[in-house]
């Protein structure tokens, strides 16, 4: 199938999805070419997803469409600069460090971004997100920067060889971002599931994904 054809079909698969809330479809373009973007957009796409900001400064000028851009990447302080820039949604906020270096960086450009807080809800010792214990401060701290909203709860699943294994995070997750919902106003995102989990994460209450693979297909690691 074509890149236009899988776009399709997911996106289809998830508008017919019976919620009162819309389901993001971001199309992750990582480590594909700027024909692939190109074919995804013509094929409706409006969300775009990269992982790393130097990739995302080559390919995003060639963008003739108005697309909302997503960092889904981790994203490290001497880079927030260009991340403002080219970013519409940061999901990747995961430390007091970067929030500051992000606010201020916004405040010099005068630029209110949005943010959500990456959640290491697995405890992955090698993942970034911010561990459970440690979600509160960082929510008081981003909430309270000027330059900075937030817009919801970004996560990224262990890669279990059983996929059902997800399901309690998911669910975790989103038991959380309901009540963290209910004290504040533009929380709307919750960031889950990507090619070999989103069914299920949506099933538990995802409202935004990130997908490659299905899409694009393979991604080839020696990029040009
Ligand atoms: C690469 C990536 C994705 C997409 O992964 P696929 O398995 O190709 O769908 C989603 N989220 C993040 C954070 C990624 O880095």
């Amino acid at each position: 199938m074509s890149v236009a054809e899988n776009f399709r079909a997911i996106k289809s698969e998830l508008d017919s999805v019976a919620r009162d809330e819309k389901i993001i479809l971001v199309a992750v373009t990582k480590n594909h070419g700027v024909e692939l973007m190109r074919e995804a957009i013509d094929a409706g796409a409006t969300d775009i997803g990269e992982n790393r900001v130097q990739e995302a400064a080559e390919k995003f000028p060639t963008l003739g469409r108005k697309v909302t851009r997503h960092l889904i990447g981790h994203l490290q302080t001497n880079k927030v600069k260009p991340a403002v820039k080219l970013f519409d949604l940061i999901q990747s906020v995961d430390s007091l460090h970067l929030a500051a270096a992000l606010d201020k960086a916004a405040g010099q450009m005068q630029k209110v971004q949005d943010v959500l807080i990456q959640v290491n809800a697995a405890r992955e010792a090698q993942k970034s997100g911010v561990l459970l214990e440690d979600l509160e401060p960082l929510i008081k701290f981003v909430d309270a920067a000027k330059n900075l909203r937030l817009r919801g709860l970004m996560m990224i699943a262990p890669n279990f060889s059983d996929v059902e294994e997800c399901r309690p995070l998911f669910r975790q997750m989103r038991n959380l971002f309901d009540k963290l919902k209910t004290s504040r106003k533009d929380f709307d995102f919750l960031s889950m599931g990507m090619t070999h989990d989103y069914k299920i994460a949506v099933e538990e209450g995802a409202n935004l994904v990130r997908i490659g693979t299905a899409i694009f297909g393979e991604r080839l690691y020696s990029r040009v």
